[in-house]
């Protein structure tokens, strides 16, 4: 069983190992809110 973090965005509930918390050093985001990073970013370099 993964344990339960916050999307430091949207703070939606979202379950992810502890290894990936400490691969981000607790900056841990939903996929839905990784998805519009990801679209931003491809503007901002567009
Ligand atoms: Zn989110």
């Amino acid at each position: 069983m993964s344990p339960i973090f916050k999307c430091l965005i949207c703070r939606k509930d979202i379950e992810r190992s502890t290894r990936t918390f400490w691969n981000k050093k607790g900056h841990l985001l939903c996929s839905t809110c990784l998805d519009n990073i990801d679209k931003k970013k491809l503007n901002n370099e567009g």
